[in-house]
Order: structure tokens, then sequence, then C-alpha cells
């Protein structure tokens, strides 16, 4: 067996280097590509930024440009390992969990303010 394969049996897929991260992040101008969340605003959001195999890489997405993406911490935890047919599909869940997620922080702020009085 080539060094290569048993490496890959070992240790699971090669990590993205850090040139191919680089060049995603500088072709998606430092944005998420699912919420909109500008890197270079501020070094909080620059430090958030990841990498997001569209297709999961888990489930044999490939390390190759057309399938990654830029994504905030947040958006690639939400989407996770699931499957989507395209970038659009899983923005769209992404989205919308966000949204949910954020009626539970409005409603968690109400039940703070009414306690708080
Ligand atoms: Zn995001």
């Amino acid at each position: 067996m080539p060094i290569k394969q048993i490496k890959r049996f070992l240790f699971g897929p090669p990590r993205l280097s850090r040139e191919e991260a680089m060049k995603v992040f500088k072709r998606d101008h430092f944005k998420c590509q699912y919420c909109g969340l500008e890197g270079m605003q501020s070094f909080e959001n620059w430090l958030i930024l990841t990498i997001d195999h569209v297709h999961p890489h888990a489930r044999g997405g490939a390390h190759s440009m057309n399938n990654l993406v830029t994504a905030c911490q947040p958006c690639n935890l939400i989407k996770g390992k699931r499957e989507y047919k395209t970038l659009e599909d899983a923005k769209k869940h992404v989205l919308a969990k966000r949204e949910e997620w954020q009626q539970r922080y409005q409603s968690q702020l109400k039940a703070g303010a009414a306690a708080a009085h």
C-alpha cells in the first residue's frame, strides 16, 4: 500500500492547506457566503471565518475550489454534514435556522426584561 493511502487510512483525509484556504477567502472577499458576515470588518469577524465544503467532505465532497466557500463558524456549524443539492439550498437552510435562533434569542431577551421588572 502506498504511503499516501496508509496515511489516509490512519489520519483521515488531508486537511486543506493554508494557501488553499486563503485562495477561497480571497475569492469570496472574506465574506461568509451564508449570512454575509464581513470578515474584514473586525478582528472578531475575521477570527471566526472558516472554509465550508458545500458537498460535505465527510460524504466525499472534493477539496476543489468550486466545492469550497467561506463560512463563519456559526453558519458552518448550522450547516453541519447535511447534504444539499446546491449552495443556494444550503444557504436557505442556514438562514432559516438562524432566523429560528434569533427568535429564540428575542424571546429570551423579553423573558430577561420581564424578570428584571
Ligand atoms: Zn455566516
